[in-house]
């Protein structure tokens, strides 16, 4: 019997936060006694764990994913006469990372059943000033790289992952961040791996490419005082490494815990005329950084939902290119009619590994009530 009057809301790290506390705490006090705050023996450490982790050959930490991604296409030498394809659908870091570097954006409508890139727009998108392609695994569920890397093989062009929300994820076997030529992760607090502040970290097997990555990230330098090329400030601390080499150990149970948690969901609402749960693609282990279903009504689903004290949220209410960033540009006028239609009816049900049985059934159970309700 669940209780129909607690609330249950779209995210919380506080159990995941007093669980981890000793260890965060020992953390904090190996940084203490280290006397080291940036580039040292913490930060290191993580780098080898993540990049083993990823099963990749280096992993270089920075203080964003934000700045993962610029700093990858600033390495692949992607510049102002250079073409990178992004899918319409995503958070706005993925396209503002092309910017930074002066790219020209080219932008690519979703599958509507996955949500990701479809490759076979990517095709049609693809000129002679194509550089680069980001294939973002939306919602932690990988994107169909194996189109992609013949398509990036065949016309020479660079593919990068924005794993951002894929710690973890699985494609065939092999784990998001190993899966292209380089990878992005972000850190932020929410993400499935996330630090107690900022941060950030690129994967791959090039070697040239990591060492590249590692100088832009410190004024361009690799041995002290000496600097090579205009490099930028983009750390990832000691501290937060030390938390992430606490919290990594356990993603792998926290990634089982949300898949649980959506197969729950999946289970109790896929019957639904007015709801499409998500699909999972044959070969791919998502990671559920977000579980997202579809309704014709989803406004006055959400507006039920919140009645009821169940937490919700639309990733993302506005797509990249009718952003005001963007507008008065090219990109405002782009054809994304797959984005823009998700935009209207794609909603985030409450998860964090740490929500309760009762809590899933709580959500589970209002969902149903009020989609029934409105069918
Ligand atoms: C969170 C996120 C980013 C940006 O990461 P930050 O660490 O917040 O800069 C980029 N891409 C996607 C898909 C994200 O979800």
């Amino acid at each position: 019997m669940t209780n129909c009057n607690t609330v249950v809301p779209f995210f919380s790290s506080r159990i995941m936060l007093d669980e981890l506390r000793p260890a965060l705490e020992r953390a904090l006090a190996r940084v203490i006694d280290s006397g080291q705050s940036i580039l040292g023996d913490e930060l290191s450490a993580f780098e080898r764990q993540f990049a083993t982790y990823c099963g990749v050959s280096h992993a270089i930490g920075v203080a964003s994913g934000l700045d993962a991604l610029a700093l990858i296409l600033r390495a692949l030498g992607i510049d102002r006469e250079s073409e990178v394809i992004v899918p319409g659908q995503t958070f706005v870091a993925t396209w503002l990372a092309a910017d930074q570097v002066g790219a020209r954006l080219v932008p690519v409508d979703i599958d509507p059943v996955t949500f990701n890139i479809d490759h076979r727009a990517v095709k049609s998108a693809i000129t002679k000033r194509t550089r680069a392609i980001i294939a973002v695994h939306l919602y932690g569920q990988p994107a169909e790289m194996h189109e992609l890397s013949s398509l990036a093989r065949q016309f020479n062009i660079d593919l990068i992952e924005d794993a951002a929300q894929a710690h973890g994820a699985m494609y065939y076997g092999r784990r998001a961040g190993g899966l292209g030529k380089a990878a992005a992760f972000s850190f932020y607090p929410t993400k499935n791996l996330g630090a107690l502040g900022d941060g950030g970290a690129v994967t791959t097997d090039d070697p040239e490419l990591a060492e590249r990555i590692r100088g832009l990230r410190n004024y361009g330098s690799t041995k002290k005082y000496h600097h090579e090329v205009p490099g930028v400030n983009s750390r990832l601390d000691e501290l937060q490494a030390a938390f992430l080499s606490a919290r990594l150990p356990h993603l792998d149970a926290k990634n089982g815990r949300r898949r649980e948690i959506a197969n729950a969901y999946s289970g109790h609402l896929r019957d639904l005329p007015e709801l499409k749960v998500p699909t999972v693609p044959d070969g791919t282990e998502p990671v559920w950084h977000l579980y997202v279903v579809r309704s014709r009504v989803r406004d006055t689903l959400r507006a039920r939902l919140d009645e009821e004290g169940i937490g919700t949220l639309i990733h993302y209410p506005i797509p990249p290119h009718l952003q005001k960033v963007y507008a008065g540009t090219y990109l405002q006028a782009a054809t994304l009619p797959h984005t823009e239609l998700a935009a209207s009816e794609v909603l985030s049900l409450p998860m964090w590994p740490e929500m309760s049985d009762a809590e899933v059934s709580r959500v589970a159970c209002s969902v149903r009530k009020a989609a029934v309700a409105l069918g």
